[in-house]
């Protein structure tokens, strides 16, 4: 479980993140939506450990880590820009985690090669084993990247964005697949998007942000039917 108690986050005079109070249940996924500048990709940094918060408290099962580096988190990324590694096969980028990653399991260690087979199998991604990036598409390299991810199995799995730079066919496909993994391995995702119907169909709970602060927390349902301020109900596109 992971918790943010009252995180704020300034950079010199400007007052990005004013307060946030957050829980993350093991399994959930959590979407996190809101205008350009609301501070979604900041608060994506705290809870990775690229940025620290200038007070408040960030829990992980209870542990302070407001100041633990990002390679001491049981966490993973995925980012828009896929970020895999040119000189990697497939296969090679998806068992790289299970080497580094310092909270792989013995049997994960032991076994990796049959580790990397079940990740790519639940992508759809086996019969590109022996590929190199630059021999696969766009969706293709998304899926190695939430493969990879998701190999050492994480506590955590934080997604800046992960569809937006694939078309929009593709954005619905990889929706189902990210969607159909994460009920297969019940990890917690946080995952940030621009798009509120991203958010709306595959998160367990949406969290709306508004100039450094949380507008409403709230399950699909909730934050489309019963918004609680007109900013909330003006960005789901639902009049109150
Ligand atoms: P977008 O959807 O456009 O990515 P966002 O909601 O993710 O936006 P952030 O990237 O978290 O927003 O940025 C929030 C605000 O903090 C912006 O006004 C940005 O200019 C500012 N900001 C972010 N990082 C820094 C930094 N290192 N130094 C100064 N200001 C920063």
């Amino acid at each position: 479980i992971t918790e943010l108690k009252n995180i704020k986050k300034s950079f010199g005079s400007t007052d990005v993140l004013k307060g946030i109070d957050l829980t993350i249940e093991d399994g959930e996924f959590v979407a996190i939506v809101g205008p350009s500048g609301c501070g979604k990709t900041t608060l994506l940094k705290i809870l990775a450990g690229f940025e620290r918060p200038t007070s408040g408290e960030l829990l992980m099962d209870d542990a302070l880590m407001n100041r633990v580096p990002p390679e001491q988190r049981n966490i993973s990324l995925v980012f828009q820009s896929f970020a895999l590694w040119p000189h990697m096969k497939v296969k090679e980028q998806v068992a790289f985690p299970l080497k580094h990653h310092r909270f792989v399991s013995e049997a994960f260690k032991k076994q990796p090669d049959v580790r990397v087979e079940e990740m790519l199998s639940a992508m759809s991604m086996s019969h590109l084993a022996d590929r190199y990036p630059h021999e696969l598409s766009g969706g293709q390299k998304q899926r190695v990247a939430i493969a990879r991810a998701l190999s050492p199995a994480p506590a955590l799995i934080l997604m800046d964005e992960p569809l937006s730079s694939l078309d929009a066919k593709l954005r619905i496909e990889l929706r189902y697949e990210i969607q159909k993994i994460h009920r297969q391995f019940k990890k917690a995702i946080v995952y940030v998007t621009h798009d509120q119907g991203e958010a709306l169909a595959m998160a367990d709970k949406i969290v709306v942000m508004n100039a450094g602060k949380i507008e409403q927390i709230g399950t699909p349902q909730e934050i489309y039917y019963y918004p609680e301020t007109p900013f909330v109900a003006d960005f789901v596109g639902k009049a109150n």
